[in-house]
């Protein structure tokens, strides 16, 4: 009893210090509602709030579907490349704050070509900004572009073509409405992303059946699936997935905002990590889920009786799991041992 007591205290404490790494982040997913209205009073974008309380109140979802909508509400008042810069920036110097050493973004290049925006504007403003921050900060990134399944597959190829042609992009994952819509629809543009030898993930599992897990291993050659909490539905998919080490990115505030989860208390994440499968936690969209990095990692560790220990193991699983090069990887290992042998950090 008296453990649990101290692991409980020292926690929080422990889980803000460390260095950690997000594989997980829409970055249309950190625009805040203040900035919200800001840029949309900036670029004369029409939205349905008046008040930051007002928009905060709409940050309110049943399903997918429903947070979808205000989501892709947010995305149309980003116009110009300054605004991504602005909103790169933003989540960045949150990274710095919440000791986030290495951060992997998603980015939604089809919302804003709806929306009339140039990709070199929406590539070029969240470039500036990662960049800035490795220069100032130390914090390494990675750009992935994102891919939405509820839309034609059909001009996914020409869009990929593009955006490698600017450059920058290290991969490509599928995000947006899961159920009804499963991964093996966009085979085409993922084998081609495979023969210009960039990472290739999906979202698959959340909402979405087993099944949507295995289409995005066998038809698309996913490296690592985004969310898959599912996957314990099928004990034959948690073997390949454990055999074949494929990471999970699981996102505890989404699924909870979402129903997934009825509540953190009920999260699968421990019986993820018993099953032996190679588990992360990420914030998915943080400004509409209740929290970034820290406060995901601190209240689902509490909530399901998980240690510092399991956070070291978590982060571990993430370093190893980024698109960083080899040397990055080691280099932030080595914060980790340093963290975890260190007196002062109770382990
Ligand atoms: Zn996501």
């Amino acid at each position: 009893m008296e453990s649990m007591t101290n692991t409980a205290a020292t926690l929080p404490d422990f889980v803000q210090s460390l260095p950690k790494v997000e594989l997980h982040l829409h970055i249309e997913g950190t625009l805040e509602p203040e900035m919200l209205l800001t840029l949309a009073r900036r670029n004369g974008v029409h939205i349905p709030y008046r008040t930051i309380d007002a928009a905060r109140a709409a940050y309110q979802f049943a399903d997918l579907q429903s947070f979808l909508q205000v989501y892709y509400l947010g995305g149309s008042v980003l116009r110009k490349e300054r605004d991504f810069y602005e909103l790169t920036q933003a989540y960045l110097a949150r990274c710095k704050v919440q000791r986030i050493r290495h951060a992997e973004l998603f980015f939604d290049p089809q919302t804003h070509l709806a929306n009339g925006v140039a990709l070199e504007a929406v590539i070029g403003g969240i470039h500036a900004a990662l960049r800035d921050a490795e220069r100032d900060w130390d914090i390494s990134s990675a750009l992935i572009l994102c891919f939405e399944r509820d839309r034609d597959p059909e001009p996914a190829v020409a869009l990929l073509e593009r955006a490698c042609r600017l450059g920058g992009i290290v991969g490509i994952g599928l995000d947006s409405a899961e159920l009804g819509h499963p991964p093996g629809r966009f085979q085409e543009v993922f084998a081609v992303a495979g023969s210009l030898g960039l990472h290739r993930v999906a979202h698959a599992g959340e909402e979405g059946p087993p099944a949507y897990i295995w289409q995005a291993l066998d038809v698309l050659g996913v490296e690592r699936i985004d969310h898959g909490v599912r996957c314990l539905e099928d004990p034959v998919l948690v073997h390949r997935l454990v055999d074949d080490r494929v990471p999970l990115t699981v996102c505890p505030f989404s699924n909870v905002a979402l129903k997934v989860f009825d509540q953190l208390s009920t999260h699968n994440l421990a019986r993820l990590l018993k099953a032996g499968l190679w588990v992360t936690i990420n914030s998915d969209d943080p400004a509409y889920f209740g929290g970034y990095l820290n406060e995901n990692m601190i209240d689902t560790l509490s909530c399901l009786n998980l240690t510092a220990r399991d956070a070291l193991i978590l982060e571990r699983n993430a370093v190893t799991a980024a698109f960083c090069s080899d040397q990055r990887k080691q280099s932030l290992l080595k914060e980790l041992d340093e963290y975890g042998a260190s007196p002062q950090n109770g382990l």
